[in-house]
Order: C-alpha cells, then structure tokens, then sequence
C-alpha cells in the first residue's frame, strides 16, 4: 500500500482504518482524526479535550500523574507525598528524568518514592493521623527539605479525607509549605487537569511569598522546563548567553524559594503551555508580568525563538542575542552537515503530550525529516490551533490515538522512525519500525537547546539506520512462515 500524499487520499485512509470500530466508536472517533489543513480550516479541526472511550486503549495517564509526575515531582527540595496506595507512587518513582543539582536524599528529593502506603484500615478510619505522622517523620529525617507536597490519590477524594486541615497544622508547625494538592486520578480525563491543579496549588500556597534581595531588568522565569535528561540547563544557557538572569525554573531543578519568588520577573518564558499556561496568565492578571511562548527545539526555531524573547527587552539583550547566535551558527552547521545526509526525507510519525507534537517538527525539519503523522495525547484546542500551520498539508493528525489506530497508521504510513511514549515503544520494535522515546528521551538527553541538537540529531540518526533493523523478522511473521 502507498502511503497517501494528499488530504484525500489521508482522509481516505482514516476512513479505511476506522472503519474496524463499531459505527457508534467509527463516527466518534472521526471528530478526533484529520488530514492536516495548515490554514486551520474549520472542517479539519481535530477535537480534543473529551474522554477517551471505555474499552479503548489511550495512552493517556490521572490527574495524579499530571500533577506529581510532571509539575511537582521535579522540584528538588520539596517532598511529593503519594498519598494514598503504595501503587500509583510506584508508577511515578524514578521520575521522567527530571535531572537536578544536589545530594540524593539530603538537599534533593526528586527521585525518592515517599507514600503514606494506605492499608484497609486507612481507608475505613481515615488516614489523617497517619499524614501527620509521616510529615512530622519527614522532617526529622530530612531536616534540609524546603516543603512538602501531598499528592491525593484516588482513594483520598473518595473517602474524604481532609487532606487541607492537615497541611494547614503542619505548615505552622513545621515552618514550611505543606501543600495540599487535589489531583485525584478520577479527575478530569487525562493528566492535563492534574497539570492545572498542580499550577493552582502552587498559585494558592507558595507563589509570591518571598522576596529576592536584588532585582534587575533582566530577571526571567523559565516556565514549563522538566529538565528531562538536562533539558532546561541547556535551555537555560541560552538565555544566560543572552544576557538574562534566569530567577526561577518551573520546575525541572527548580526549588520551592524560586516557586516562591518568581512574581519578581519581568518576563515569563514558557515552554510547556500545555503543562504551564495556567501560572503564566496567573502571574499576568496578579502582577502584570507579560509572557511569551519558544521552543528550544533546532536550530531554526532556536533562532526564532531567541529574537522573539529579546524583542521585549533593551539594545543590550538585542546585541548579546545576535552575539549568541552568531556564536551558535558554526556548531549549528556542523551538525547538520554531519547527519543531515544520513536523514534527508526520512520520515516521522509522532505521539507525544504537552508541546512535542509540534515543538520538535523543527528540528526534524533542520535535519532533512519530514513529520508525517502526529497528535497528542492530552491536548486542548489551543494545542492544536498552535499545530496546524508547523504541520505539511494532508499529513495525518490524531487526538488520544488509541493502540490500535497507532499500529495500523505505522503500518499504512511505513514511517523510517515512530517517536512516542514506553507503550507503544515495543510494539514499535515488533514491526520493524525504529523508535525513539520522546517523553524521557530513551535515556538520553538534553533534546534542548544548542548541545542539545546534537544529541537529537545523533539520536534520532542511531535509530533509523541502525543495521539491526535488517537483521530479523516481525515475530509474526516468523509464525506465518512456520
Ligand atoms: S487513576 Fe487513581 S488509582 Fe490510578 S494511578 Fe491515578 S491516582 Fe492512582
């Protein structure tokens, strides 16, 4: 079968492939997936945003996910209590590879699984007490941790427990924040809503709290940088190179003193908005600070994105940006001479969550690769709206793909890499297909930022040609032949 070209012969194929469902799931699952119109046109919007059908499986994750695994589980020296079951921490331990400066256990936390591990009787009595216990432990031994965080599991907001009376006790008696956070995997329909509880938590109890001796005009955020693999240090280096003085990461290495400080910018730069618009438009209505969305993905958006933050700042930061760029151009060139002929019309089809769908179609580009298929797993309008015109006319785009519809688009599309979450990863591997991990990288990283195009172009080179692709069958097609 020939992959389609056109918006038609797109189209054609989503019908082809939906048509497997049951009419009632078929119509449904239509609104979710479109061949692109970069124009936005109205018929070619993807719907996003509602709950996935029962019996299908998403790759979505909870609230709880959202809020603990991505917003708060990377600041380094605050606790992130799973509270509730033993199991859904366990989910999150290890983290996303959220990498963070200081010693494990001492002055970082970001990598330790800390739960209230509810038993029965905890969900008969109450776990009140017993959350009070664990934060009076945690201190004693911790002594340097900052704050503390408690992640509501499922089984919290169905018994009621009173999760604010116990942070408000402990806040007083323990001298830091102790925030209570309601993301519940039961609310919402992905983890986006645990992304927005996780802004209002820290809107609510940490943000604008403290001071910072001296200010200065160039005192920026670096809004929604999880520091995957060292992302926001790269990304962060940048802005440095710029002139800028970074006063709070949110949150990849970033701590709960900068969390507390950040109303102090003047310029709120934003990575994830899918994860961070929330704080950003917080801190502008509260304080008036303006901010502006860039992607640190490639060269060519590396670029834009640079001129675009300078814009709101004095000739100083204007000539230190060119500067940087400049400085950048020759290590730019070198890798795209590198890999650029190795990759060249190579194509991609991606799944990934808050900004990835479209923020990385940059970088493939730089490098000669051309994204064929994409969607995301937890988007909103916006997130769309914001993808149409990166994305080629006619390619495939998808909304909460399910298993299947991923398969059969690998299938039908014959893409030379597939970039998306560890669950679709193997099945990925059993068709042939290389893949790379493009929520934590597959352990490699930073993807951004200068250094961090190397190391994305070295990446995504290692997967589609390595040799080993050639060296054996899918395992079914192994069982036909015998
Ligand atoms: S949905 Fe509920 S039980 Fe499942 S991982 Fe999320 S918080 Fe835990």
């Amino acid at each position: 079968m020939t992959p389609p070209v056109t918006s038609a012969e797109t189209q054609a194929m989503i019908d082809d492939v939906l048509s497997a469902y049951p009419p009632k799931v078929e119509k449904d699952r239509q609104k979710h997936v479109k061949p692109n119109d970069p124009g936005g046109a109205k018929e070619c919007e993807v719907k996003s945003n509602v709950k996935s059908r029962p019996g299908i499986m998403t790759l979505r994750g909870c609230a709880y996910a959202g809020s603990k695994g991505v917003v708060w589980g990377p600041i380094k020296d605050l606790i992130s209590i799973s509270h509730g079951p033993v199991g859904c921490g366990q989910y999150t331990w290890g983290t996303r590879r959220n990498y963070a400066n200081g010693q494990l256990g001492i002055d970082n936390f970001t990598v330790m699984q800390i739960t209230s591990d509810f038993q029965e009787k905890d969900i008969v009595f109450g776990g009140d007490k017993k959350l009070a216990a664990i934060l009076d432990e945690l201190v004693e031994v911790f002594p340097l941790v900052k704050g503390v965080s408690i992640q509501s599991e499922c089984p919290i907001g169905l018994i009621g427990d009173d999760i604010d009376a116990v942070s408000t006790a402990a806040t007083k008696r323990l001298n830091m924040p102790v925030v209570p956070v309601k993301c519940e995997g039961f609310r919402g329909i992905s983890q986006s809503l645990g992304h927005h509880i996780a802004n209002d938590a820290i809107r609510d109890h940490v943000l604008g709290t403290r001071e910072i001796a001296e200010q200065t005009p160039y005192d920026i955020t670096l809004l929604g940088d999880y520091n995957i693999g060292g992302d926001a240090w790269a990304s962060r280096k940048i802005l440095e190179d710029m002139g800028l003085r970074v006063i709070a990461q949110w949150s990849g290495d970033g701590t709960v003193n900068e969390m507390a400080t950040a109303h102090l910018a003047k310029l709120n730069v934003l990575h994830c908005y899918r994860s961070m618009n929330y704080i950003a438009t917080t801190m502008e209505e509260r304080y008036g600070t303006p901010w502006t969305e860039f992607n640190f993905f490639g060269p060519t958006k590396i670029v834009e994105s640079m001129r675009k933050i300078a814009e709101f700042f004095d000739d100083t930061i204007k000539e230190k940006t060119e500067a940087a760029i400049a400085r950048y151009q020759p290590f730019f060139d070198k890798v795209r001479e590198t890999y650029r002929h190795r990759l060249e019309g190579k194509t991609v089809m991606l799944a990934v969550g808050g900004l990835r769908p479209r923020h990385t179609v940059g970088a493939y580009e730089d490098l000669g690769m051309e994204v064929i298929g994409t969607g995301y797993e937890f988007a909103h309008k916006d997130d769309y709206t914001r993808s149409y015109p990166e994305l080629k006319q006619g390619i495939v785009v998808y909304d909460d793909p399910t298993a299947y519809e991923m398969e059969e688009f690998t299938r039908r599309l014959k893409p030379d890499l597939v970039g998306a979450g560890i669950k679709e990863k193997y099945v990925s591997h059993k068709m042939r297909t290389p893949f790379r991990q493009m929520h934590s990288w597959d352990y490699s990283g930073p993807y951004h930022g200068v250094e961090g195009f190397a190391i994305f172009a070295r990446d995504m080179d290692s997967a589609v040609n390595s040799p080993s692709w050639n060296l054996f069958d899918a395992p079914w097609a192994n069982s036909k032949k015998s």
